[in-house]
């Protein structure tokens, strides 16, 4: 971008989800003047959390169950908790029903989970047992941009597995159709296809991360997570201004950055004029996934 002389800002974030506010925040924190535009009448993008059926009833529209942000280096630094952010822990974080009416039951503690899944449990504890106690390291090196990470080992370990299809470790590791499928759950959430390399990580990040700092829920629902962020920025000088949908570069007041979180094709649309032909063409070749959706079913006998 070229110098902008007596900018108002030193960045303007466009976007309101946990992560422009996030990038809001680490910038405030360090003395930067930092404005986020939020083209909605509310802030928190994937956090939002609305009434959606009766009135008083809330209910989270996207994001709900909060590993990574439990244990996410950064919100550790942070203090949502004086800002109202705070976590439930289920007895129960995850369960993966079959239609005999059995379950594979996970609870925050290892052991527990592992005496519930027979002669599984010892393969289940001990492909899982080395990044659960691992867990602070390796989610540093997780959540870290590319750099020597604090726990090369750790990591190395987590690759070996990690670039395997889900298909393929779970069926290299474990005996009973159960504990394959518990696996295969966890790993659908990459909304990717089981057989393709790599999905396996996300199947052992939601695993261990259950172990380590458990699945929990947002008293009052997700936004409070970006209620929270907003509200520590506010208090550290930060401005947010919502309903004002960004289209081009100049509908943003002056600053030395602007950072987008957005997705690839937006940011071309917006800085059309700014970004050189070779960074338009590589951000134009980003295919989207699939959309995606969350049902619920409950048995209409206890409505
Ligand atoms: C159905 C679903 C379920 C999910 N469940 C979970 C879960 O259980 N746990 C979990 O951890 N994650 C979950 N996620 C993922 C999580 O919601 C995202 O990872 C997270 O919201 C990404 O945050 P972000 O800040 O990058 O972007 P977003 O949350 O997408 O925020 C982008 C913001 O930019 C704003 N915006 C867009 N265009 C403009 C513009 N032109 N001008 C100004 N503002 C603009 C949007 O309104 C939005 O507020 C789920 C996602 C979906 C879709």
């Amino acid at each position: 971008m070229p110098e902008v002389k007596n900018p108002e800002y030193d960045a303007i974030v466009v976007g309101s989800g946990p992560n422009g506010l996030s990038a809001a925040v680490l910038l405030a924190q360090h003395g930067l003047s930092v404005k986020v535009i939020e083209a909605e009448n509310t802030i928190g993008g994937g956090t939002r959390t609305k009434e959606l059926t009766e009135p008083g009833f809330i209910h989270d529209v996207c994001s709900a169950v909060h590993p990574t942000g439990i244990g996410s280096p950064f919100f550790r630094t942070l203090p949502l908790k004086d800002f109202g952010l705070e976590w439930i822990q289920p007895e129960f974080p995850i369960a993966h029903p079959f239609d005999d009416g059995d379950a594979v039951i996970a609870s925050i503690s290892l052991t527990e989970t592992v005496a519930r899944m027979g002669k599984d449990g010892k393969h289940y504890l001990n492909l899982i047992k080395p990044f659960v106690d691992g867990w602070k390291s390796l989610s540093n090196d997780f959540f870290a941009p590319i750099r020597i990470p604090d726990n090369p080992l750790s990591l190395a370990r987590f690759g070996w597995f990690g670039m395997l299809s889900a298909k393929l470790l779970a069926n290299s590791m474990f005996d009973s159709a159960r504990v394959k499928a518990y696996f295969a759950g966890l790993a659908s959430h990459s909304i990717i296809p089981l057989e393709k390399s790599f999905t396996a990580s996300f199947g052992l990040i939601l695993a261990t991360s259950c172990h380590a700092v458990g699945w929990p829920i947002v008293k009052g629902g997700s936004h409070s997570i970006t209620t929270a962020l907003a509200t520590y920025l506010q208090s550290l000088g930060g401005e947010i201004e919502t309903n004002n949908r960004i289209l081009k570069t100049s509908d943003l007041p002056s600053s030395k950055a602007i950072l987008f979180d957005l997705t690839p094709h937006q940011i071309v649309r917006i800085a059309e004029r700014e970004l050189t032909e070779k960074f338009k063409n590589k951000f134009l070749k980003y295919k989207y996934g699939p959309g995606a959706f969350k049902a619920c079913s409950m048995d209409k006998s206890r409505l």
